[in-house]
């Protein structure tokens, strides 16, 4: 059922470059940059970076539309972010129902916001609470994102066992009560979608683009998550890298594409601190309170849905290849490990995408 491909070399040096330009290189590369003769040149593709959601946004779009259509991309982010999904922004819809669940209040919910809700609700399920949108608090506790990339690492507040603790118990997406367009939740219950906003942004990119018959195809990433959609100019394949865990400057790998699908990697070497040797990364198992510690260092899922694509990915490195590869299935996607041995495992289906670096 799956394949393994050793590879005995993939663990080099750490690199301290950000990851998200990292990703955006790679993107680079893999998009053909070079492949179409200078600039002002119609097939030439508008390329574009920014930042929004907190992290790097960079598009290549073709078509007769791309600046324009690019602009709107970046819109419809931004958009996403400050009208939905933040939970620091007090101008979204998360954050007005994180304030009124403490208020004791349900929340009037949209039938998109219950598609994405429900959507997670069922990665927890399959996952058995692995993936779980409610454990916001031990995130916080952690506070991995204050403390990720500085030098001063020896003043880390690990948290205590007993604050984690009393997070867990507070936490749980069962809690979530969703019945006729309303939710509800516990006062002390809070929502943070930062595993699936990425995943979420690729999906209303993707309708955008797919309302624009003014553009032919593109490649758009979001902090490293991507969609692929229509076609490049040439008939070539869109190429995604997979990077190295071990060594972010390199990459293992790549998955040759058509239009139409989206690709979210998880690891443990995104966001983290490390502490007298033991890393404390970004992704926590709510099984323990603890960051995940599944033997696995990356993994790369593929689905036609972003959401579906960010939220497994999550879940997969907390649940390890065994079960991530079966949860993966469960849910139509594919699935690539990379474990702490350098070690590759992916489902079957994913082996007619991957193609090894040489
Ligand atoms: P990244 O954002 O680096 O691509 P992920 O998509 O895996 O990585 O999302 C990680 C973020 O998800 C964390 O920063 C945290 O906010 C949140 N998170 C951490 N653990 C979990 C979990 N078990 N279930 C859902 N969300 C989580
Ligand atoms: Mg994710």
């Amino acid at each position: 059922m799956v394949g393994r491909i050793k590879n005995s070399c993939i663990f080099g040096c750490q690199s301290r470059v950000k990851l998200a330009w990292i990703w955006l290189l790679v993107v680079l590369i893999c998009c053909g940059c070079g492949d179409y003769g200078i600039n002002g040149n119609e097939k030439e593709p508008a390329r574009r970076i920014d930042t929004a959601m907190g992290t790097v946004i960079s598009q290549t779009l073709y078509g007769e539309g791309k600046e324009e259509a690019s602009v709107g991309v970046l819109q419809e982010i931004t958009a996403l972010e400050q009208n939905v999904l933040s939970w620091r922004l007090d101008t979204s819809r998360i954050y007005e129902i994180n304030v009124n669940a403490k208020k004791g209040q349900g929340s009037m919910i949209s039938p998109d916001m219950e598609e994405i809700l429900q959507e997670c609700l069922q990665v927890s399920e399959a996952s058995r609470g692995a993936f779980d949108i409610t454990i916001g608090e031990v995130v916080r506790l952690w506070d991995i994102d204050t403390w990720a990339g500085r030098a001063d690492t020896e003043n880390y507040p690990i948290p205590t066992q007993d604050d984690l603790q009393k997070a867990l118990y507070n936490s749980g997406y069962e809690k979530i009560k969703l019945q006729d367009n309303i939710l509800s939740m516990p006062q002390n219950l809070q929502l943070d979608l930062g595993a699936v906003g990425k995943g979420i942004a690729l999906d209303r990119v993707r309708a955008y683009l797919q309302e624009r018959e003014d553009i032919s195809g593109g490649v758009i990433s979001v902090g490293g998550s991507i969609l692929t959609h229509g076609k490049k100019q040439s008939s070539e394949t869109w190429k995604v890298a997979i990077v190295n865990p071990r060594d972010t400057s390199a990459y293992l790998g790549y998955l040759a594409l058509n239009g139409g699908w989206c690709v979210s990697t998880s690891g443990d070497y995104e966001r983290y601190v490390e502490v007298d040797g033991i890393r404390y990364h970004h992704i926590i198992d709510p099984a323990t309170g603890y960051p995940a510690q599944s033997g696995v260092k990356s993994v790369t899922v593929l689905s036609e849905s972003g959401l579906l694509s960010d939220a497994l990915s999550t879940a997969c490195l907390i649940l390890g290849e065994e079960k991530g590869m079966t949860l993966a299935e469960q849910f139509g996607a594919e699935a690539l490990f990379v474990d702490e041995a350098g070690e590759i495992t992916m489902t079957d289906g994913m082996k007619a995408y991957f193609h090894l670096s040489k």
